[in-house]
């Protein structure tokens, strides 16, 4: 343990002594109450001074990446785009039921024309991120919003929409390569899909709706970065104040509590429903933990052996909602070679850095970010091997298997296969130089020998 750590750790611990006070009398309580919203508020932004990603310089390679993704965000942007976006979620223009407002008439029908697709299995998040000018979450939540009905079935407020939404976005890190507001678009896009589904469709009520893009747009809030092991091993405060469990899940679904409290969005539902809310988002986004990942796997399959799964349910459908948010949020394998590999690189730059960090502070590097031995290709396979195939191989069963099903099982082992030629040739920058007709040329579909 470095001097360096220590000294930030203690610095961090003052600084927020105040609000672990207060948390820590809550646990002990045991309940949370409106009065507490002031506190919520202020533990939402928790995850964010200890992890000081600035102290790394980040590599030539990630650097140029950024420098080119800036040129292209410089490009898209105008002054009218950001004045109208900033004073809309600043609430100083008037709404209208509809999620196109926050664009530029140039960009409108591109953005438009790609929310006429958005059950899309192709749908393209990052272009449609450059197309809203980063207001890819809140833009894709109104859109779902109102083609759900949602907002009218549950009378919302859509100044109170608009403000909640555009807290939870700015709530993501956007200097996270992967957990930021366009992973929370990605997942939510992946969840809409899923609850498309025809075995699913026609029992879903309003309120399973509203929970299961609430919960994807959500489920990663206020990420810092690392995982919950360096958050343990750094003594950070989130992992104090959850006991090292689920630390990240339950700081995102207490950072979307304290959201709701303070946007209102629910303040006119009476307050014994608004408390489930709360509590069933909670349940969801706890359910993403990777950790409790053979929990829900080996219940899913016991109930599809068994063919006891009853929709009319409500429990049965909040755990199909458990699982669907949890195969969101690891199914950019089973997306477009293409966008699935723009994925892969971004998360392990996340992982990369995470262990430079741990190299600078003198700790040992977690697995899978050390970015000398851990190639993008051997994390992506070990991903999928063990985490991406077992769940969606339930869900095929559990889809009968749909149209999706196939397509993303499809998808799934032709990137599989394809990242295991790339491990041959080991170099991770390869995986950015690969002529993309190469899947094609080799007979792309076939599995790893
Ligand atoms: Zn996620």
């Amino acid at each position: 343990m470095s001097c360096l750590m220590v000294e930030r750790c203690e610095a961090v611990t003052f600084k927020w002594s105040e609000q672990n006070v207060i948390w820590v009398r809550m646990l002990a309580d045991g309940r949370l109450n409106a009065g507490h919203a002031g506190v919520l508020l202020a533990e939402r932004r928790g995850s964010y001074p200890l992890i000081d990603l600035q102290l790394l310089k980040p590599s030539a390679q990630q650097g140029q990446v950024e420098s080119g993704t800036r040129r292209k965000l410089k490009r898209l942007l105008s002054f009218q785009r950001y004045f109208h976006a900033s004073r809309l979620l600043r609430g100083l223009v008037s709404h209208t039921p509809g999620s196109l407002h926050l664009l530029d008439d140039d960009y409108l029908g591109q953005a438009a024309h790609m929310l006429s697709k958005v059950d899309s299995w192709s749908f393209d998040i990052f272009l449609f991120d450059r197309l809203t000018n980063g207001n890819s979450l809140v833009t894709l939540m109104c859109h779902l919003f109102n083609v759900c009905g949602l907002i009218h079935h549950f009378q919302l407020d859509m100044v109170k929409l608009h403000r909640f939404l555009g807290l939870v976005q700015d709530d993501y890190h956007s200097h996270n390569p992967y957990h930021n507001a366009v992973h929370a678009a990605d997942v939510t896009q992946a969840m809409y899909c899923y609850m498309k589904e025809p075995k699913l469709a026609e029992h879903l009520t309003p309120l399973d709706v509203f929970l299961g893009l609430m919960a994807a747009a959500a489920h990663d809030v206020d990420h810092p970065g690392v995982n919950q092991p360096f958050l343990i091993k750094t003594r950070h405060h989130l992992a104090s104040l959850y006991q090292n469990t689920s630390v990240l899940e339950s700081h995102h679904w207490r950072s979307t509590v304290g959201m709701l409290r303070e946007s209102g969005l629910l303040s006119h539902l009476p307050a014994d429903m608004s408390q489930d809310i709360e509590q069933q988002l909670g349940s969801i986004i706890l359910a993403t933990d990777i950790s409790r990942q053979n929990e829900f796997l080996l219940l899913f399959r016991e109930h599809l052996d068994n063919q006891d799964l009853d929709l009319q349910l409500a429990s049965h459908r909040h755990f199909i909602l458990q699982i669907a948010l949890k195969c969101a949020d690891v199914c950019n394998p089973c997306r477009d070679w293409e966008l699935g590999r723009q994925w892969s690189e971004r998360v392990c730059e996340e992982f990369y850095r995470q262990g430079d960090l741990e190299r600078k502070l003198n700790l040992e590097i977690s697995p899978l970010c050390d970015r000398q031995t851990d190639s993008v290709p051997a994390v992506q396979i070990g991903f999928i091997s063990y985490i991406v195939e077992p769940l969606f191989d339930e869900w095929q069963r559990f889809t009968e298997p749909s149209l999706l099903s196939q397509l993303m099982m499809s998808n799934l082992h032709k990137n599989k296969a394809r990242w295991g030629r790339l491990r041959c040739v080991h170099a991770p920058a390869e995986t950015q130089a690969e002529e993309p007709e190469a899947e094609e040329r080799d007979g792309g579909g076939e599995d790893i020998p």
